[in-house]
């Protein structure tokens, strides 16, 4: 009983002195954001949320022209959640993950017309919130309103597999982490939003995925795998398989004034609710010699020399889109979510990247 309450009290000394040293670190080197306040000076619910929401796979410098964008365009929630639909999803085009543009005015408006404009504080609350999953609501907990949640996104989950050397592949290994992270955290009040950007902080510039930079981190002394000299090799990964590889047509259809055809993909699946180029169904590429044009194209006369291709990775699949260009067509019998546009300011729409490739062919 004596040498376990020994053990305990060992281990709760440990844990504040972890914790005090990445505290301590980011008091001289936390580093300077748009979303962040100043010291001393309470967190913008609505600035952590926003960053938050675009920071979910996207790197913080891809995301800060981003974050100072929508806030010029919309200051507050109040703003954002008036904004048109298809404001939101123009500004935030070349981002990626539309479904986060959605989900992101959607949420604006739960909050303005059901909470009064207040953010909830709790972890528990936050996540009942569309586009909100459980590492954003440990977050924004954490970091707008100071709640001691465990926070463990990527650069975190690299520490804890670091600091006690767990050898074992991600992803299979992930609870693991954020276990190592909850022992750490728990019920530790101190000063908990700082102590998650620290650790971020940490991930982002020290503790790198190729190269740690050991010899200046502000842990080292207790980290396990600097320690045995296998840092730099976690986490391991097991290894991934090729992405699947799909092919499909993209269409620069032309009437006899000159604008071309634009279409407005449906609200749910991959790039919901954003504006393109028309293309056809994407196949696997074994598939590529048996794709047949859409059925109200089939009429139409293609160049047929005419063979740019673009080429996109999306996460789950690469992608490669044929040009296939028109003749100027008379009329065209088309769906509701097809339209004609002139081609001087199709650029405006805000178009996802892969659309963004086509318009630089120069068709
Ligand atoms: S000592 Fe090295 S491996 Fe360990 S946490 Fe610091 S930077 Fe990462």
């Amino acid at each position: 009983m004596t040498s376990s309450k020994t053990g305990n009290k060992r281990k709760l000394k440990e844990i504040r002195e972890f914790r005090k040293q990445v505290l301590a670190w980011y008091d001289r080197h936390a580093r300077i954001l748009p979303w962040r306040s100043p010291p001393g000076q309470k967190p913008d619910p609505y600035h952590v949320w926003l960053s938050e929401i675009m920071l979910q796979q996207t790197t913080v410098g891809a995301v800060i022209p981003y974050f100072e964008k929508f806030l010029r365009k919309w200051p507050d929630i109040k703003a954002l959640a008036n904004a048109e639909r298809q404001d939101v999803m123009s500004a935030w085009a070349g981002l990626g993950y539309y479904t986060r543009a959605r989900n992101l005015h959607t949420c604006a408006k739960v909050v303005l017309e059901e909470m009064n404009g207040i953010f909830p504080e709790e972890e528990k609350a936050l996540l009942a919130l569309p586009g909100i999953g459980p590492y954003t609501a440990a977050a924004v907990s954490a970091i707008a309103f100071n709640k001691p949640t465990n926070v463990v996104d990527g650069n975190i989950e690299r520490i804890m597999a670091r600091y006690f050397a767990v050898t074992e592949p991600l992803p299979g290994i992930k609870k693991k982490l954020k276990a190592h992270a909850l022992a750490l955290s728990n019920k530790q009040s101190e000063r908990p939003g700082d102590y998650a950007q620290a650790l971020m902080d940490i991930g982002a510039g020290i503790c790198t995925p190729r190269t740690p930079k050991c010899g200046i981190c502000p842990i080292q002394a207790g980290c396990k795998g600097y320690n045995q000299g296998i840092a730099k090799d976690l986490p391991a990964r097991a290894v991934k398989p090729l992405k699947p590889q799909r092919f499909g047509f993209l269409y620069w259809i032309q009437d006899k004034e000159g604008r071309v055809l634009l279409h407005r993909r449906p609200e749910k699946g991959l790039l919901g609710g954003t504006y393109g180029l028309p293309t056809s169904d994407w196949v696997d590429a074994s598939e590529r010699d048996n794709l047949e044009h859409l059925k109200h194209f089939q009429e139409i006369r293609f160049e047929g020399d005419d063979r740019k291709k673009i080429r996109h990775s999306f996460t789950h699949f690469d992608l490669e889109l044929e040009v296939r260009r028109s003749a100027p067509v008379k009329s065209l019998k088309i769906g509701k979510d097809y339209f004609w546009h002139r081609t001087e300011d199709i650029g405006d729409f805000g178009f996802p990247s892969v659309f963004k490739k086509a318009l630089k062919l120069n068709l």
